[in-house]
């Protein structure tokens, strides 16, 4: 990206910060749908922050596109919970998959568990699984919508409601869940009856890929178990450089 877009991105994204200050997630969501129209995309890997976003987002009553990415190494208990918020809220979610030939010549050459191999072999895995996809997704989209929030990890800690994301060719990303706590999403979940993953009774606390992903133990980092046997501050996958962990 140029230095010029850079700069327009930065003041684009001081000007929202500065419109957003003291909103509510409902009213950065509303703000996002009504300003960016349909094109606005709320990414949902269907964890309980992603589903509030949709449930937000459908609130409004406005068009929104809800783009989600099937890595093909997925729970099972993840794509239960997708089935439900499509059912529930008549959404006709739009999946992304990786190209199937970037697939197969990762899994010929290296091996269904190459990610456990090198930080640079997980990369690649999480590149042509999720990133690449993400970036077909995002394609022509002017902002997107996570469920990121700033107790969720080291990598976190300095997220902004607004940012600029140079990532995938410049766009803006907003945060609406940031400032939230653990009690505050159980609470918005429990009180909506919003549809959530099995495993998050069995310990998960951060629910990826079934491969990476394990049970935290009583004291552990709520996201100790994504890819758990890395340094934790390598703990981003391509769709948050700047956030941490997805
Ligand atoms: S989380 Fe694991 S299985 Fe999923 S894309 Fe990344 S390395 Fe591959």
């Amino acid at each position: 990206m140029g230095g010029k877009q850079m700069n327009h991105g930065a003041a684009a994204i001081a000007a929202i910060q500065e419109k957003l200050g003291g909103s509510s997630a409902e009213q950065v969501v509303e703000w996002a749908l009504s300003t960016y129209g349909r094109r606005v995309a709320v990414a949902c890997s269907f964890s309980m922050e992603d589903v509030i976003l949709v449930h937000m987002a459908v609130r409004t009553g406005l068009p929104c596109r809800v783009v989600a990415l099937d890595t093909g190494r997925l729970h099972e208990e993840t794509l239960w919970v997708a089935a439900q918020v499509e059912q529930r809220w008549g959404l006709q979610m739009e999946w992304y998959f990786p190209d199937a030939d970037d697939v197969e010549a990762l899994v010929r050459q290296a091996g269904p568990f190459s990610f456990r191999n090198s930080l640079e072999e997980r990369r690649r895995c999480c590149d042509i699984r999720k990133r690449r996809p993400l970036q077909r997704a995002l394609a022509d989209t002017p902002a997107w919508l996570t469920g990121l929030r700033r107790e969720q990890g080291q990598t976190r800690s300095s997220l902004h409601v607004a940012q600029w994301d140079d990532g995938f060719g410049g766009l803006v990303k907003l945060n609406p869940l940031v400032d939230w706590s653990d009690q505050q999403v159980a609470d918005c979940v429990a009180g909506n009856l919003l549809p959530t993953s099995l495993l998050y009774g069995e310990g998960f606390t951060s629910i990826g890929c079934a491969p990476c992903t394990r049970a935290t133990r009583p004291g552990e980092h709520p996201r100790a178990g994504r890819w758990w046997w890395e340094d934790p501050s390598h703990g981003e996958c391509g769709l948050h450089p700047l956030g941490g962990r997805k």
